[in-house]
């Protein structure tokens, strides 16, 4: 079915650009990077059997799990053409090449499930998906530009910068959707609310005037936007439709669950969700096959991949949790949030990067050890800060190798937060973190 034909190119042509994709392998330190765009984070069990046998067969077996509950398969080193036509056919890529860039839509990985959720957003996100990679003129979005579907969910990352974002409220018993542009809804106020029937209007229409706006160096919203530009934005917006009813609205996101490695109640009675956490980020094959095994075994034979680096099956019989768990364990996925690697999140590090000042990943190996108490860090190889699209409680920014300085989440500074220690190793961060923690439980 997928014999190359000398007559056409194999792949669809690749737009230009430094962020892998599905048909554009980006070269790293340790080989290839191919990124696989999940629609919400969900994948079938045979789809994740397909990624895994891609990454046996033509990489090293690494897998990640990214913080925009996607999947890439990293250190490829044999021909790619052959691992790219397997995963398109196994439904893991787009139904128009140049869309896949774009296809930048986070859900809840609970959408649909959760028990708290205020509106199913899958039924917009597909909308959204199908227009992003059907509308040509829309893949002149940048590859980072992102949109964000909250539906209300307990289970929700709430912390991520994106370029827009929509959230639900209810207004006079009805569906309204809350929206914001270049923050998130976790921290920011709505800039205004509209009719959940316009949503997908909305955002085509904030798209349209981003890209008719933008210079060739503004990629993402917050480039355009600055200040009062995004009152300003959504005023014009609402003059030029005023057929999407835009009216401002209160809006007060209810706190989400803290920590979402554990099993969840699910919607569906009887049964519930299991959310675990791949360590630091990386899974192996065996790993993700054992996952799709389990999902077929005794879930409902899909998986969803978590914006906390993780996985959550879904459907699981409550009865079977505890089981489920242990399996998990024992494939090496992190079910229990008390282990220090639950917490900690780590970039690819000097051992893939050359932007890298330190091997993150094992210096958090190292800080796993050391912590006597389980402590939100983030170990990043350079500012650019790729492992973490929020600030997290602790960022430790590599200075050298081996050495760091020591951030804490301040929200009245910018960046990473409050500099509280420079060029320290991981075990003497590791001691300023217990002993901060320890002093706060004791006040
Ligand atoms: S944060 Fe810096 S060192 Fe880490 S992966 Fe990104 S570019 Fe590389």
């Amino acid at each position: 079915m997928h014999a190359p034909s000398p007559a056409r190119p194999l792949l669809p042509a690749v737009r230009p650009s430094a962020c892998p994709g599905l048909l554009r392998i980006v070269q790293a330190l340790d080989g290839g990077i191919c990124r696989i765009k999940l629609p919400g984070g969900l994948l079938t069990a045979d789809q994740a059997d397909a990624v895994a046998l891609a990454a046996r067969a033509y990489a090293g077996g690494v897998i990640e799990a990214t913080n925009r509950a996607n999947l890439q398969i990293r250190g490829i080193v044999a021909e790619h053409g052959a691992m790219v036509e397997a995963l398109l056919a196994a439904g893991l890529g787009p139904r128009q090449a140049a869309g896949d860039d774009v296809r930048n839509v986070l859900l809840s990985p609970a959408a649909g499930l959760d028990r708290q959720q205020l509106l199913d957003v899958r039924p917009l996100a597909a909308q959204l998906l199908a227009s992003l990679e059907q509308e040509p003129r829309l893949h002149a979005l940048s590859a980072k530009f992102a949109i964000q579907l909250d539906g209300g969910e307990a289970l929700a990352m709430l912390e991520h910068h994106h370029d827009v974002w929509l959230s639900p409220v209810m207004i006079a018993g009805a569906s309204w959707m809350a929206f914001g542009l270049a923050g998130c809804s976790g921290h920011d106020p709505a800039l205004g609310a509209v009719p959940a029937i316009n949503a997908h209007a909305l955002v085509l229409a904030v798209l349209d005037a981003f890209l008719a706006r933008a210079t060739p160096e503004q990629h993402r919203l917050r480039d355009l936007l600055t200040g009062p530009g995004a009152t300003g934005f959504v005023a014009d917006l609402s003059a030029r439709h005023p057929d999407l009813g835009i009216r401002t609205v209160a809006f007060d996101r209810a706190p989400t669950t803290a920590t979402p490695i554990g099993v969840h109640a699910q919607r569906q009675p009887g049964h519930c969700l299991v959310v675990a956490g791949a360590a630091l980020g990386r899974l192996d094959a065996e790993q993700l096959r054992g996952a799709a095994d389990l999902a077929r075994r005794v879930g409902d034979g899909t998986l969803r991949i978590t914006p906390w680096q993780g996985l959550l099956l879904p459907a699981i019989a409550s009865a079977d949790a505890a089981s489920v768990q242990r399996s998990l364990a024992a494939l090496g996925w992190l079910v229990d949030p008390a282990q220090p690697l639950a917490a900690l999140i780590a970039c690819t590090g000097s051992s893939g990067c050359a932007r890298g000042l330190a091997d993150t990943k094992a210096d958090a190996q190292l800080l796993a050890a050391t912590l006597h108490n389980p402590a939100a860090v983030h170990l990043s190889g350079c500012a650019r800060s790729c492992a973490a699209a929020h600030v997290a409680p602790a960022t430790l920014l590599a200075v050298g190798n081996g050495y760091y300085d020591l951030y804490l989440r301040d929200a009245t500074r910018p960046g990473f937060g409050a500099l509280q220690a420079t060029h320290i190793t991981v075990q003497e961060a590791g001691a300023l973190l217990d002993a901060r923690l320890r002093s706060n439980t004791h006040d």
